[in-house]
């Protein structure tokens, strides 16, 4: 068994992740890089112990939507940086709530940073660096086929359900879930969450201190990104490895 699960040859390089197919069609490994980008990928550069620690913490959020009835591409962890997935289909688009506005949102509607939306706001962007991810609505992903209807649906539904989960989860561990980013991709007729979950695509604050403990010390040069990385697995109960 361990050996259908190697690494074969390299189906395809993303920003952060490779994917490698294995001897099972069904099956991909896929390896967290230490490479962290920003602004769609105009700035790359590696950060010690990233892609590790996210496959630590992914492996734990996954597990965890899964037993909450968030169907994942998750199987198992196989090594420091690397996790076997179910092969998904992908859906080119990113699927992102917001409980408070930060980020794009604040820059595109000019609202204040850290406005409340309660019910969660829902929101759309086509997965295209060149054209810089824009927004789309759920009529174009059916009018350009990139989905249809009902699977469009059932990813808004489990957008909102793995909201629901993780934002409870953060909040006993003292922090806000602001906003995050998910991806789909289609299993044997099923919509199936892949991709990852971890501070690389998520907003987390201090519920305290307001402190941000995501991406954004990278994007906004405030240092200290592995190490609240770092801190936010272990306050979730997330025994790292290294
Ligand atoms: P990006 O595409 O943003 O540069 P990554 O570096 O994270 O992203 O690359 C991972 C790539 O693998 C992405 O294109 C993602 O859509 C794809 N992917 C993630 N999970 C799966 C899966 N289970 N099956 C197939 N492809 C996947
Ligand atoms: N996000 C992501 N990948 C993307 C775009 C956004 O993981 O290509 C995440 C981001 O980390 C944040 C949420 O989605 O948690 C909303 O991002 P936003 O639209 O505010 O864009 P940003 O300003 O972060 O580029």
């Amino acid at each position: 068994r361990r050996e259908k699960m190697k690494a074969l040859e390299l189906l395809y390089q993303g920003k952060a992740k490779s994917a490698y197919l294995t001897e099972d069609q069904d099956l991909l490994v896929l390896k967290f890089r230490d490479d962290t980008s920003a602004f769609d990928g105009e700035i790359i550069e590696q950060l010690s112990e990233k892609g590790a620690v996210n496959n630590q913490f992914n492996a734990f959020i996954m597990s965890k939507l899964s037993e909450n009835g968030v169907p994942t591409h998750y199987v198992e962890r196989l090594s420091a940086t690397d996790v076997l997935v179910k092969r998904l289909d992908m859906i080119p688009v990113e699927c992102v709530v917001r409980n408070r506005a930060a980020g794009s949102i604040v820059r595109r509607l000019g609202v204040e940073e850290g406005m409340v939306f309660d019910p969660p706001l829902f929101e759309l962007f086509l997965k295209n660096d060149s054209l810089h991810d824009p927004m789309v609505t759920e009529h174009h992903v059916e009018a350009f086929g990139w989905a249809t209807r009902r699977e469009m649906s059932r990813m808004h539904e489990l957008t909102l359900e793995a909201n629901t989960i993780l934002k409870g989860m953060f909040d006993k561990a003292g922090l806000q879930l602001v906003d995050f980013k998910l991806e789909f991709g289609r299993f044997h007729g099923e919509i199936v969450l892949g991709d990852e979950f971890s501070p690389d695509g998520c907003r987390l604050w201090d519920k305290l201190t307001g402190e941000k403990k995501d991406k954004d010390r990278f994007r906004q040069n405030l240092g200290g990104v592995l190490e609240a990385y770092r801190e936010v697995a272990v306050r979730l109960g997330i025994v790292l490895d290294n």
